[in-house]
Order: C-alpha cells, then sequence, then structure tokens
C-alpha cells in the first residue's frame, strides 16, 4: 500500500513538473512572439524615409553679337561646337542644364542681325542640344526685337530639335502649358522664365503669350500652377543693372518674393556680369538658392567682365517620408568660366579660368581669386568646381 502510495506521488510529481516544463515553454514562446510583435510595432512608428536627388546647372546670356556668329561660319552655314570644346565636361553631367538664349534664333530665313535688334542663327541650338542643354529660358529684353516672325521661327526649331522652351511661346494655348522636366530619379521640375521689358517694344496687343513680363500677379499664379504638378520650381528672371556687380534693390525684392511664393531655385541673368549667390529664406520657411547674375555666358562684348560667366550647379533633394514630400537645394557649386578669343574676334572659346594660363590672361590667378571671392561673398560654403 506504501508502495503504491510513493508510485502515485512520484506519478503526479512528474506530471507537475512536465506542466511547469510545457508551461516554460509556452511563456518562453509568448515572448518571443511578444518581442516579435515589438519590432513589427517598432517598424510601424518609425517609418521609412526615402531620399530622391537630381543635380541642375544653368550658364547665363547666349548674346550673339554678329563678330561672334561670323566666327562660326562654314561654308555651309554656321558651327558653334568649337565654342563648347573645353566646357562641355561641366554640361552634360548633370541631370538637367539649362541655358538663356538672349538672342532669338529666327535663323538665316529672316536675316541674322546684330545689336541692337539681334536674331541668330538657329545652329546655336542644335550646338546647346549637343553639349548637353535641356531647357532654354528665352524671356528677355531682345525677345521682341525682330517681332513675332523671328519668335515663331525660334520656337519652331526649338520643337523641331525637341528643346525645352520656356518664357515665349507661339500661341496662347503654348503659353498656359508649364514646363515640367519629369527625371527618372522621379524628381519633376517646373521652369519658368520672365523679363523687365522688351527694349521699348510694345507686346502685341491680344499676343502677350509672345514674352513673359515680370508682374507679381501672373508670377504668383504661375507658381500656384507649378507646384500641382511639380516637386520643385526653378523661375529665371531676366532683370538688373547692366555692368553693375551687385544686384539693385529691386532684384533683392523679387527674388524675395519668388522665395516667399516657394520656389527653390531662382536664377538672374541680364547685367552680363556676375553678381553673387544667396540663401533666401521664404515666408513658410523655406529656403530658396538664388544667384542675382549669371552674367555672359557667350558674348561679343569685349570688356574684362563682360567676359567672366559660369556654370552653376545645385542638387536638388527629394525626401518622402510617410505622406510628406520635402524638396531641398543642397551642395551649391561654382565654375567661373572666361570668353576667349584670338585677335580680331577669332576661334571664340568658352574656358573654365581654373584652366586659364599666363598667355591666355597675364595673372589671370588673382583675378580667378576676385571672383571666387566676389561670388561667394554671402555663402561661404560655396564649392568652386576645381
Ligand atoms: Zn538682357
Amino acid at each position: 500500500m506504501k508502495r503504491i502510495f510513493f508510485v502515485i506521488v512520484l506519478l503526479l510529481f512528474s506530471a507537475l513538473v512536465l506542466i511547469s516544463c510545457r508551461e516554460q515553454e509556452n511563456s518562453k514562446e509568448d515572448k518571443e512572439y511578444q518581442q516579435e510583435e515589438l519590432v513589427e510595432k517598432e517598424q510601424i512608428e518609425e517609418p521609412k524615409v526615402e531620399e530622391k536627388e537630381i543635380t541642375l546647372s544653368a550658364i547665363g546670356d547666349i548674346l550673339l553679337h554678329k563678330r561672334v556668329f561670323d566666327d562660326a561660319k562654314t561654308e555651309t552655314g554656321y558651327d558653334f561646337t568649337p565654342f563648347f570644346e573645353k566646357i562641355k565636361p561641366y554640361l552634360n553631367d548633370t541631370t538637367i542644364t539649362m541655358a538663356n538664349q538672349e538672342t532669338m534664333i529666327g535663323g538665316t530665313k529672316i536675316g541674322l542681325s546684330d545689336y541692337p535688334s539681334f536674331n541668330s542663327p538657329q545652329e546655336i541650338g542644335d550646338t546647346l542640344k549637343q553639349v548637353g542643354v535641356d531647357v532654354v529660358t528665352i524671356a528677355n529684353n531682345h525677345t521682341l526685337d525682330r517681332g513675332e516672325k523671328a519668335i515663331q521661327s525660334a520656337i519652331d526649331h526649338w520643337k523641331a530639335i525637341d528643346m525645352v522652351y520656356t518664357g515665349a511661346y507661339q500661341s496662347r494655348e503654348d503659353s498656359k502649358r508649364i514646363r515640367v522636366v519629369e527625371t527618372d530619379e522621379g524628381i519633376d521640375v517646373a521652369f519658368l522664365s520672365y523679363t523687365y521689358g522688351t527694349n521699348g517694344i510694345p507686346v502685341p496687343e491680344g499676343k502677350e503669350y509672345l514674352v513673359n513680363l515680370i508682374e507679381k500677379e501672373k508670377i504668383a499664379t504661375d507658381v500656384k500652377e507649378a507646384e500641382k504638378i511639380s516637386d520643385a520650381i526653378v523661375l529665371s528672371y531676366h532683370f538688373g543693372t547692366e555692368n553693375q556687380r551687385m544686384p539693385n534693390p529691386e532684384q533683392v525684392d523679387l527674388a524675395q518674393y519668388a522665395a516667399d511664393l516657394g520656389v527653390d531655385v531662382v536664377i538672374g541673368h541680364h547685367p552680363h556680369v556676375l553678381q553673387p549667390v544667396d540663401w533666401l529664406r521664404g515666408e513658410k520657411g523655406n529656403k530658396t538658392f538664388v544667384i542675382y547674375s549669371l552674367a555672359n555666358f557667350i558674348s561679343g562684348q569685349d570688356e574684362f567682365y563682360n567676359r567672366i560667366g559660369g556654370v552653376v550647379k545645385v542638387t536638388i533633394k527629394k525626401t518622402i517620408k510617410e505622406e510628406e514630400e520635402t524638396i531641398t537645394v543642397e551642395q551649391p557649386k561654382f565654375l567661373p568660366t572666361y570668353m576667349e578669343y584670338k585677335p580680331k574676334f577669332k576661334d571664340f572659346k568658352v574656358i573654365p579660368m581654373k584652366d586659364l594660363n599666363n598667355d591666355i590672361m597675364p595673372g589671370y590667378q588673382k583675378y580667378y581669386e576676385e571672383i571666387k571671392a566676389h561670388m561667394s561673398q554671402w555663402m561661404p560654403e560655396l564649392e568652386f568646381m576645381e
């Protein structure tokens, strides 16, 4: 009897031990399960951040005086490619490159012409396309020089070579379509362009689409439209005082106006000389990059500072966090350039200033340093491509 009792007790004890082990296992599994749940929760609580970026570069005025296009003349037409030989590597290495085509490329069929009423060979368009330019801004004080005829003919050519143009249009319908460049990286960029005036030539009545003038209300409407269909906005102003190396109060006001509207990049041109870069703070807290004047890139002007231009570059970054997308402009860079030619305006070439030598420009190093200091005076972090 005692023995049976002992066996029962032993059995009961073993059963208890087994149950408790099971429970322990269960609780271990529970813990693992709970931990897994916790990890999942943490992942949900910390949303994925996705970052995309593209680069944008811009060059200043392509202002084709007769002495410039005469140098490009060939037996069959015009060829501007040698002008870009030394600068091309700096133009086709960015996602989007833009240029300001100051003179209309109405072409030889309507007769080429010089200052003050320009009309230029269409071959400059072909060269710009070939060296990597994707967008041309064509709202300038010279847009109406040769009237509607030159604008229509120029735009026919831009269309034929599949170049994005902005600021002057063929019709009202054409002008209503905000230009947006869609990139493979998934950042869509809108391009807007305006000029302070048209050298006293009145815009034909009812044909306001022929050239975009700087009118704050219109700009605000366009920016709102652009915001709906793009991620970032680049706005060009043809403004400022000729040959002034610093922006005037009106330029500062207009750049700030664009920043307040939420524009990401402001590119200025017209003064024919370089004016500094700066960061502006928009009223919504956004940060806007501005270059007040990108100067001449190619022109027949022969004064020293009129021959200095440059390539400006920025990175446009899109950060996606949950439903929120933010655009930031980062890493501004600049490459000062020099418009070099031989006596009697032969062999035009745009050369990076860093590649100059004392034969081309005696004491060039001093001028190069001066230009760098001038451009970066409000933005010490501005990098130079060296
Ligand atoms: Zn101009």
